[in-house]
């Protein structure tokens, strides 16, 4: 074997599950089709529960800028419905403005500083497998050559050439009955509201910023980034052609959605600026995830509407939830049917992206009936239940895994926790950069110390206390910082150590 994992694919996902994968002990080879990073900027931020995530691996703070700990968002959007945030006690809806671009040169930072090595103009062109490996096919730059790893990871896009080359269908569907123009413009300071940030468009009315906005005839949205302020409308029905985009045709886009004009010139400073046209879109989830030594990734398993940004919220958790199976199998000692549980762990969690995406692509078409569909959602949305239902679906607050045990924190992203440890007070969030599993006993006595025998190697331990009411006594977290186990119990006895020991045994293998 040449590589242990080979990564098709330097996009966000490919380079999250590479320093996942670096973080657990195995050196995955990532192969890039392009010799530089990509001109296209997609996303503009991450939303959900992934914030946290990105925090527990330390990367949260390289990509605010900030030493703060994220917290979450006051204010959000469903189907271009303003969601009042700042209502519910236990908000899972957290945010990130950050252009994608930024976010994989922080990835790919990381990735090399862990190790890792990135073959750029490399390109995965076939593969073959057999019982104890891949031969995978590559394109590079003095010609084509192959390489025999151990498993593959297709992390390579929507038009994913490792789903294609393994025959995995990826049923759904296709949309042409749609235009959406995007541009980096600039915009008379009188029009910007200093108090709100929102848009005041002459003849219209104010336009808050960060939302999307309905009109009969289509979708607006404006967004004031560091970068330079975006400006996007949507239209149905609309042939977008496929000439060069040009901000005139924004402006008359614009002018059809919102019935007036808004004036606004060509963005300021030195870019890279975009301007865009998206015609149409695809909703597709893979038949399979898996087929044998060969894994999906990301947008290769799933592609939706971009509606609310769930993207990377989906894609950079089926990374972490990947790259610790991935490794104990590399390892040796991952419990039989651990690597099907990225499966059957992740799929749901795309189903649900999925169904929200087209859900919310329903609520903003324009007609009457979908006006009164509003209304009616509107009223629903005035309810707190109703807010927190959408805010966990959204931000992926309501996965729980199917995990053994009755504890409610099992199979659930542990708790945002601060620890007196030893050496001082430390958030359990500084505590998991590591990614190794841990076993969090914050029992008077220190009292489950002994069940780790025998996967010490693997499973490390802290023992702290905590002045919190309510919290469990003890937790053991997988490295994606799900709860494996958890424990109420002061004293544990008998029957706790043993459920903990199942716990640990069907998470991370038998003892050695
Ligand atoms: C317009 C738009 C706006 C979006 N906005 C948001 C947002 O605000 N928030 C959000 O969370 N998500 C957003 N998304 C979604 C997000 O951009 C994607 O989910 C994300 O890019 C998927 O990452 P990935 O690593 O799976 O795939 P990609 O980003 O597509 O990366 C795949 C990589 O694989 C490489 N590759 C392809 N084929 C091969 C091959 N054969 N060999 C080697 N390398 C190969 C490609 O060059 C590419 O670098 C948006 C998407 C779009 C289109």
């Amino acid at each position: 074997m040449t590589a242990d994992v080979v990564i098709a694919g330097a996009g966000p996902n490919g380079l999250m599950l590479a320093c996942e994968l670096s973080l657990a002990g195995v050196r995955p080879i990532v192969l890039e089709r392009l010799n530089g990073q990509t001109k296209e900027n997609r996303a503009n931020g991450l939303v959900g529960q992934v914030v946290r995530v990105l925090d527990r691996r330390g990367l949260y703070e390289r990509l605010s800028g900030s030493a703060e700990p994220p917290r979450p968002s006051p204010g959000f959007v469903f189907g271009a419905m303003p969601l009042d945030l700042g209502r519910l006690d236990d908000n899972p809806m957290y945010g990130l403005a950050v252009p994608q671009k930024r976010l994989e040169q922080i990835l790919e930072d990381r990735a090399r500083e862990l190790g890792v090595e990135i073959r750029r103009g490399h390109e995965l062109t076939g593969l073959s497998q057999d019982e104890d490996g891949v031969t995978a096919e590559i394109a590079g730059p003095e010609g084509p050559y192959r390489l025999r790893t151990r498993y593959l990871v297709g992390a390579d896009g929507g038009r994913s050439v490792t789903r294609k080359l393994c025959g995995i269908g990826f049923p759904g569907v296709t949309r042409d009955d749609s235009v959406s123009r995007t541009a980096h413009v600039s915009v008379p300071a009188e029009l910007i509201d200093p108090a709100t940030g929102g848009l005041n468009v002459p003849g219209y009315g104010p336009i808050p910023p960060f939302m999307h906005h309905r009109t009969e005839h289509g979708m607006f949205a404006f967004a004031p980034f560091p970068t330079g302020t975006l400006v996007s409308a949507t239209e149905w029905s609309q042939d977008g052609g496929d000439q060069p985009m040009s901000l005139d045709e924004l402006r008359e886009s614009v002018r059809r959605v919102l019935g007036v004009d808004l004036p606004f010139g060509p963005p300021e400073g030195a870019g890279p600026h975009m301007l865009r046209r998206l015609n149409g879109g695809n909703t597709r989830l893979a038949e399979r995830f898996r087929d044998g030594r060969v894994l999906l990734l990301g947008d290769a398993a799933h592609v939706h509407s971009a509606i609310g940004g769930p993207g990377l919220n989906l894609g950079l958790q089926d990374a972490v939830n990947l790259g610790w199976k991935l490794a104990a199998e590399v390892h040796g000692w991952a419990p039989p049917g651990l690597l099907d549980t990225y499966e059957t762990e992740r799929r749901p969690a795309a189903e649900r992206v999925v169904m929200h995406t087209q859900a919310q692509a329903a609520l903003i078409a324009p007609g009457p009936e979908v006006t009164a569909l509003r209304v009616l959602f509107g009223e629903l949305l005035r309810d707190e239940r109703t807010i927190k239902h959408i805010a966990d679906l959204m931000s992926g607050a309501d996965i729980r895994y199917d995990l053994e045990g009755t504890h409610p924190l099992t199979g659930r992203p542990a708790p945002d926790l601060v620890l007196e440890t030893e050496t001082g007070s430390v958030r359990l969030a500084e505590l998991t950069r590591t990614a190794r599993p841990l076993l969090v006993d914050l029992t008077p006595d220190a009292a489950l110390a002994g069940a780790l025998d025998g996967r010490r190697d693997r499973v490390d331990l802290v023992t702290a206390k905590t002045s919190r009411e309510g919290l469990p006594t003890a937790l053991l977290l997988r490295p994606d910082c799900y709860v494996a186990w958890a424990s109420d119990s002061l004293r544990p006895g008998a029957k706790e150590l043993d459920t903990l020991r199942t716990a640990l045994a069907s998470a991370f293998g038998p003892a050695r």
